[in-house]
Parts: structure tokens; sequence; C-alpha cells
């Protein structure tokens, strides 16, 4: 990693399943005690013509969250990048997630404050 850059999370949720793996990573990680997670994924029902309805699954990481910054460091993926397997989340400078996230429809970048 080279620490001049800075560095994010792009959460491309369009085809987040709502696994909670990343979630369950996250918590072996670091072994939060009960109630505290680095990740939280929430569902939101969209209403569609007809009675039909639309489930999106969110991921966030919440104020808990580090990056995994000691993994990173040492040149490892964040725990819960490594483990999602649908590839909805990627770690990088921020300047390269901004590119990536041109033409997509759902996704958010997560960087330090
Ligand atoms: S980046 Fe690390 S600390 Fe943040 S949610 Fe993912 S596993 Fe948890
Ligand atoms: S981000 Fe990945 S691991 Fe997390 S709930 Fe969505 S599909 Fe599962």
């Amino acid at each position: 990693m080279n620490e001049k850059e800075v560095h994010g999370m792009l959460i491309d949720y369009e085809y987040c399943t709502g696994c909670h793996t990343c979630e369950v990573a996250c918590a072996q990680e670091y072994n939060w005690e009960e109630g505290v997670s680095g990740m939280k994924v929430i569902e939101i029902v969209e209403k569609l013509p007809n009675d039909r309805y639309y489930l999106v699954y969110l991921p966030f990481p919440t104020e808990a969250c580090s990056l995994c910054i000691g993994r990173v460091k040492k040149g490892m993926e964040p725990q819960c990048v490594k483990h999602c397997m649908a590839k909805c989340l990627e770690f990088g400078p921020v300047e390269n997630l901004l590119e990536k996230m041109k033409g997509k429809k759902r996704t958010v970048l997560f960087r330090p404050r």
C-alpha cells in the first residue's frame, strides 16, 4: 500500500445477496462485543408497480470500522473484502475507486475521515 494515497472501500451493492458474510468476517477478526460490528447489512424494500417488491441489501461500514488498517499494512485485504463471494467490496486508492464507480447504479464510497 502506498501510504501517500488516500485509501477507501468501494461498496458496489447491486449484486449484494444480503448473506452477512462480511459482518461475520469482521466479527471473527476483531472479536467484537455483542452489539458492536464493523459492518452492517441493511435490507431495503423497494415497491414496484403491480404490488411487486424489490429487495436491496446495503452493506455499510460503521464507526467501529478501521478499514482493517493493521491487515492492510501487512499487504492483506480487509477481512470483509476477502470474504465477500459476490465481490461487492473493494479496497484501494480512492482515485481508482472513483473511476470504477462511473456508470454503476448502486455504489457507495467509504473513506476514512
Ligand atoms: S474493513 Fe475491516 S474493520 Fe471494516 S468492516 Fe471490513 S473487516 Fe470490519
Ligand atoms: S457485501 Fe458481500 S458478504 Fe456482505 S452481505 Fe453483501 S454479498 Fe454478503
